[in-house]
């Protein structure tokens, strides 16, 4: 009978023999390079085009060709290793990993072997746990082979030579929460450093698991390799599964159960992952130097340039948000979780001064027009509203111009035509009635046959208005000024 399986915080207990399990699992991560060309050859990177339009020589692997190596594709991955305080090798050199396969026509893959270009760093989490990196290396894509045509494969090339840094963290994440908090970091970092887009829909971000469970006070055991994660609730869902599998195959006391060192699959529809094939040792791909490419360094003049070229950081940018503009956590988070988003904030706070209500309006109304159909804008830079048109708007409500309900139809009109925020008002005619003998008609009118309210007003009970207000403003088309119906209600029933 299989046991019940419980979570007391990052240990798995066991309902029927106790055993407190611990998981140690690492991630691997390969991300896509921002560049332009491909990591050894001139060829673009641009994703969906024609098969085999994107490729030349080099990435082919044609005799006699030779790799060059791309110095943006260099200094990106370097960027990205001083965001996350890793120390950057002064020297590093790239090996042939030996494989073959259908999609890597030169029967290896250049990457880095015994001497990555970057060690150690870390990145903090929300939870204040920290996942510290192993190493981060530079490598190329492998092509693209497409089984789904009957007994035929077709490759395409034009992903071969693509640049990736895999980045690999040391055995720290142990829960499915730290494993998808720790993604939404690193992928948060590298899109800020402009290191890469991480679009996992493109491929841009790819994301492997190593896992093993083991009972408190003892040594590991055999870990577990799970790939084929395309989202981070995949991750976390594939870690979640793997964890109870591994331990109710121990608790199981049957040992042809027990774990095996292998690779397994996650399939997201069944949420079970399935063996793939037992994993080759390392030496299976008999790495060495390639001997094409000179060793690649680091000056310390190059180092200083891309440290330099560093944004602020997503978490900098949070504290900052919390201590010096006032938001809220979430609302930082909100705002910092895209950069493009944080920036536009940052802009719309400084012209109107208003760093809360600009907060308030990004989160509220702005983003809700993102994946709109109405606007078909699906990130804030395809929007016709930029920081310049929400501080008018901004000041307009400020300054008492327009009402806070009023402003939300202004925005949504701006949002959709990209009208300015006057012209909003002027054509809707939301300009709020200061008028106050119009304001004062509007009152007595909602004062008729309200006694009971009147009564409790002039008791003290100043709560009570709240009641009239909402009449007033109904009457008004929601264009009066609720400060000043609020102080002619008052008058009139105590001058009554
Ligand atoms: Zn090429």
């Amino acid at each position: 009978m299989s046991a019940t399986i419980e979570r007391d915080g990052d240990v798995w207990v066991s309902s029927r023999t106790g055993t407190r399990w611990h998981v140690v699992c690492g991630l691997e991560v390969h991300a896509q390079l921002r560049t332009r060309t491909k990591l050894f050859c001139g060829c673009e990177t641009s994703f969906g085009d024609p098969p085999n339009s994107r490729t030349c020589p080099v990435c082919t692997g044609q005799p006699g060709s030779l790799p060059v190596l791309n110095e943006e594709a260099l200094a990106l991955a370097v960027r990205a290793a001083l965001a996350i305080g890793a120390d950057v090798a002064p020297w590093s050199k790239f090996d042939r990993k030996n494989y073959f396969y259908c999609d890597i026509p030169k029967n290896y893959q250049i990457s880095q072997f015994d001497r990555p270009y970057c060690t150690g760093g870390g990145i903090d989490l929300p939870s204040g746990r920290r996942i510290r990196l192993h190493r981060i290396h530079l490598e190329e894509d492998a092509g693209k082979a497409i089984h789904d045509r009957g007994t035929t494969t077709l490759v395409d090339l034009n992903r071969a030579g693509t640049p990736l840094i895999e980045s690999v963290t040391e055995a720290d994440v142990t829960s499915p929460e730290d494993a998808f908090d720790y993604l939404t970091a690193l992928k948060e970092i590298l899109i800020y450093v402009g290191a890469s887009n991480a679009d996992m829909e493109k491929g841009e971000l790819r994301c492997d698991v190593n896992v093993s469970v083991h009972p408190a006070g003892e040594g590991w055991r055999t870990k577990v390799e799970v790939k084929n994660l395309n989202s981070f609730r995949n991750v976390a869902a594939a870690l979640e599964h793997e964890i109870l599998r591994q331990i109710q195959a121990y608790e199981s006391g049957d040992e042809s159960r027990y774990p095996v060192q292998e690779t397994r699959l996650w399939d997201a529809d069944k949420l079970v992952t399935r063996s793939m094939r037992s994993k080759e040792a390392a030496d299976d791909y008999r790495y060495f130097t390639e001997p094409d490419l000179p060793p690649v360094t680091v000056s310390p003049s190059f180092l200083e340039r891309q440290r330099g070229m560093l944004p602020e950081l997503p978490a900098a940018r949070r504290t900052r948000y919390v201590r010096e503009l006032g938001l809220s956590a979430y609302d930082a988070d909100v705002l910092v979780a895209d950069r493009a988003v944080a920036d536009f904030f940052e802009a719309a706070a400084r012209i109107s001064g208003r760093p809360k209500e600009a907060a308030n309006w990004i989160s509220n109304e702005v983003l809700r027009a993102l994946g709109d159909a109405q606007t078909g804008a699906s990130t804030i830079d395809d929007l016709p509203v930029k920081p310049h048109d929400l501080a008018e708007l901004i000041e307009l409500v400020a300054k008492g111009t327009i009402h806070t309900a009023a402003g939300r139809t202004v925005i949504r009109e701006m949002l959709e035509s990209g009208t300015a925020a006057a012209e909003v008002v002027e054509r809707l005619g939301l300009e709020q009635v200061e008028d106050e003998s119009q304001l004062e008609d509007w009152c007595r009118a909602a004062l008729e046959g309200k006694d009971a309210i009147v009564a409790d007003v002039k008791d003290g009970k100043e709560k009570a208005l709240g009641a009239l207000i909402g009449p007033v403003m109904q009457a008004s088309g929601g264009k009066a000024n609720p400060q000043k119906v609020r102080e002619i209600l008052k008058r009139l029933i105590l001058e009554s």
